[in-house]
Formats: structure tokens, sequence, C-alpha cells
């Protein structure tokens, strides 16, 4: 073969330990506040819906947390997953720079959630809890943490936003599948659900109103916590997975990224992915970039505030010091329903505020247009999400040829698109809509 596409890390690569970014952060983040008193949140403020030694990885200053065994007998399920050089997307292109990227959608769930899925069901199993509450957009968190409560013993309920719920009945079905209980949200499952219903009962939901029924869950169920699949510094952690084997992988390749690129709705893929090239920055004097792309329509990083606010319409949530849009903000029913959120990861958020990131927005029909000319290279059809990821990809690609820049450029390919395709079949046939936040 001329050219090496391929670079596969054997299952003893699959990382022993998590990397956690805070401790090289070169300003300490601020802390979650409680809502009422606006002191710092205690560990017993979080006791109500997350296990100790969960909350523990949350507020952890360690560098690095070890996998737990049973974990990475379970990542070795699908882990190390591939990287992949993108020769004919290059081609088609008629650019210098070389493009590679990592992918995730080889797990059971078909997307990089199981990554966090795992160890979450795994810690509260360890911690006698009997049944996880969770919220779900379109369908990969939810489908992955059933899958892991499924794999532990555990019971799984699953609030999924509305609109997914009636749009996206595959990833339901998956859930149930798993063994999981799913109810659409706003539900008349909850207090807040039916407040809601009771306004609006056309209300297509949100992922904000979704959490919020999930921890109501949680604090009226005995022996049930409550599961979050993206946002929180524990699954920024448990994510790094991504990006330590992918380092490994381009050195296999012979060669480093000048420009990492991820999506990003909570923030997790990106966070996996890019955190530990952010370390290396920091801690070895290297100078990669990172790029974070999200929906114009849901723009967090790129046109929201950095301050505390909560994480649920509801307001019961710890204040996170995050880039938001406001917690009561409604995004638009676009096709990336996993980037529908009106926060961001405060860890990714504190990376932008000191420079450390960058980010960018695109309308959904320019991310079709990426979606497809990737599909038609590559063969791969991605999920909507990461599509967002390769628009800006192709961008950097163009700008090199322009240039003639021998770049390298890395993305995170989070998640295969085949539970997506009506959303292709609407672009395709000349029906994408481009509503503005
Ligand atoms: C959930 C999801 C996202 C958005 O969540 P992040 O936490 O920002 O990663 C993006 N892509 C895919 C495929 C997802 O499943």
């Amino acid at each position: 073969m001329s050219q090496e596409v391929k670079f596969n890390l054997p299952a003893s690569e699959i990382p022993k330990e998590w990397y956690n970014l805070a401790p090289d952060f070169p300003v300490p983040m601020e802390p979650p506040l409680h809502p009422g008193t606006r002191e710092p949140a205690s560990a017993d403020d979080m006791r109500a819906i997350f296990p100790d030694n969960l909350i523990e990885q949350e507020v952890t200053q360690e560098r690095y947390v070890e996998i737990p065994e049973p974990v990475r007998e379970i990542y070795a399920l699908w882990r190390p997953t591939p990287l992949l050089r993108a020769v004919r997307l290059e081609k088609a292109l008629n650019t210098p720079a070389h493009i590679y990227y990592k992918y995730e959608g080889v797990s059971p769930a078909g997307s990089h959630k199981p990554n966090s899925a795992v160890p979450q069901a795994f810690y509260n199993k360890e911690a006698g809890i009997k049944r996880l509450a969770t919220e779900t957009g379109a369908g990969q968190w939810g489908s992955s943490l059933a899958m892991a409560c499924q794999l532990f013993g555990i019971e799984c309920v699953v609030y999924m936003v509305r609109v997914s719920f009636e749009q996206k009945p595959y990833r339901k079905l998956m859930m149930h599948t798993w063994g999981a209980t799913v109810h659409p949200s706003p539900s008349l499952a909850t207090d807040f659900g039916r407040k809601i219903l009771a306004e609006d009962p056309d209300c297509v939901g949100s992922l904000g109103i979704a959490i919020s029924e999930a921890i109501e869950d949680t604090i009226k169920t005995p022996d049930t916590k409550y599961a979050l699949g993206s946002v929180l510094n524990h699954v920024c952690l448990h994510q790094s997975v991504i990006g330590q084997e992918t380092i490994k992988q381009m050195e296999m390749a012979g060669e480093g990224p000048d420009i990492v690129i991820g999506c990003a709705g909570g923030g997790s893929n990106f966070a996996g992915m890019a955190f530990p090239f952010i370390g290396r920055n920091l801690r070895e004097g290297k100078s990669v970039k990172l790029l974070a792309v999200e929906p114009e329509s849901c723009p967090t990083l790129t046109k929201g505030e950095m301050r505390y606010d909560f994480g649920d319409t509801a307001e019961t949530t710890p204040l996170l010091k995050m880039y938001t849009l406001g917690h009561d903000f409604m995004p638009p029913s676009i096709h990336s329903g996993g980037l529908r959120y009106h926060g961001m990861s405060p860890m990714v958020s504190h990376a932008k505020e000191l420079g450390l990131i960058d980010a960018k927005s695109y309308p959904q029909s320019q991310i079709f247009e990426a979606a497809v000319l990737f599909a038609r290279t590559e063969g791969l059809v991605p999920a909507p999400e990461p599509a967002h990821a390769i628009r800006a990809v192709i961008d950097e690609a163009e700008k090199a040829r322009e240039s003639g820049e021998k770049k390298v450029i890395l993305f995170n390919l989070c998640g295969h698109g085949m539970l997506d395709l009506a959303a292709y079949e609407t672009y395709l046939s000349g029906n994408m809509e481009d509503p503005r936040a």
C-alpha cells in the first residue's frame, strides 16, 4: 500500500489512568456555588445526587487518576479506537494539509459517550446505588448509560427531550433493548414536567428541562443517583482516554498536529481530545492550536457570557462558572441534538477564558454540506455533531491550500450518523433551514 491510513494500538495500550487538566491550569478554576448562600458548594450539597467516589473525581487536583480494571475490561470491547488519515478528503480538497481523525463511533452505542457512562455506572454500583436517573438529548447519552447500567446490573431511567423522543425512535429503542425506562421530557412523571406541560402542552423540551426532571426523580426515589453525560469535570476526566490514545497514534503516524478540532455541546468529546494536548502545551511548551466548533443557533462559547449560571431550567443544580446563553434559553430544534445545551463545561469554559482554546460557529446547512463531502470521500457517514468539526477542518485545509502550508489537522469524529439519516434526507432534499439563536 502506498499510503498508510489507519493507526491501531493494541489492547495493552488502553490508558491505565485518566488525565486531569485541572492541576495544569495556570490560573485555578472558580468553584461551583450554592445558589442560596453563594458560598462554594460543599460535598454535602452534591451528595444528594452523586455518590462520594464521583464527587471526589469532580474536585480532584490529581493530574492522573487510575482507571479501575473492570472499567478497562469493558473499554476493551471497543478501545483503543482507530486513528485514520483522511487521504481521499485531502485529495478532494486539493490541499497540502494532512487530515487525521480519531474515530469514537466504534463503541457499541456509536459515540464517545460510553467512555464516561461505563465508569459512572461502575462507581455508582461500587457505592451501592441501585438505580440511575439521567437526561438525554438526541439519545446518545441515554443509550450509552442504558448499556453501561445493564452491564453492571443497575436500573436506568432516562428523560429524553421530547422532540428527539418523537423524531428519533431508534435510540429510544436501543435504550429499551438495553433495559432502560424512557420518558419523553417534559413528562408527567415529575412535578416540574407537569408544570411545564400545564403551561405549554406542545413544549418540545430541552436538555435544561430534562436535567431538572432527572434530578427531581433522583431526589424523590430511594437508592437513586443522577448521572450527567457531559459538562462536569469528572466526565471530561473520563473522556481523556481519547486524547491520550491519539497522542500515541500520531507518533505512530510520524507527525504531530498543528491544530486539533472538536465539536462542543456540553464540551466532553472536545475536552477528551483536547485536554491531553493542552496539558502538553502547558507543561512541555508545545503550541498546538485547539478549536471548539458549535452551532450558530446555540452559540455558547462564541456568543455566551462567562458567568455563574444554573445547569438546568428549574434552578436545582449548583451554580457553575461557565459560558452560558442563560438557563432559560430554548435552543431551536436543529438536527444536532447533542449540541443543544445552554451552557458549557466549566473546564472548557475556563480554557477558553484563559485563551488556551479558540471557538467558532456554523449554520447547519454548511455542516451537512461538509458531512456529505466527508461521506462521499471517506465512506463514513458522520453524526451531525462531529460534522461541525469536519466543517472547520475543511476550512483549515482550504486555508492551507491557499497558503501552501503543509499543516497537520486532527479532529475527533465522536460518533457515526447511521441513526441520523432522517436529517440527511432533509438536507439532500433541499429542505434544511438555518434557525438563528
Ligand atoms: C453527546 C454528543 C455530542 C455533544 O456532547 P459533548 O459533551 O460536547 O461531546 C457530540 N457528538 C456526539 C456524537 C454526541 O453523542
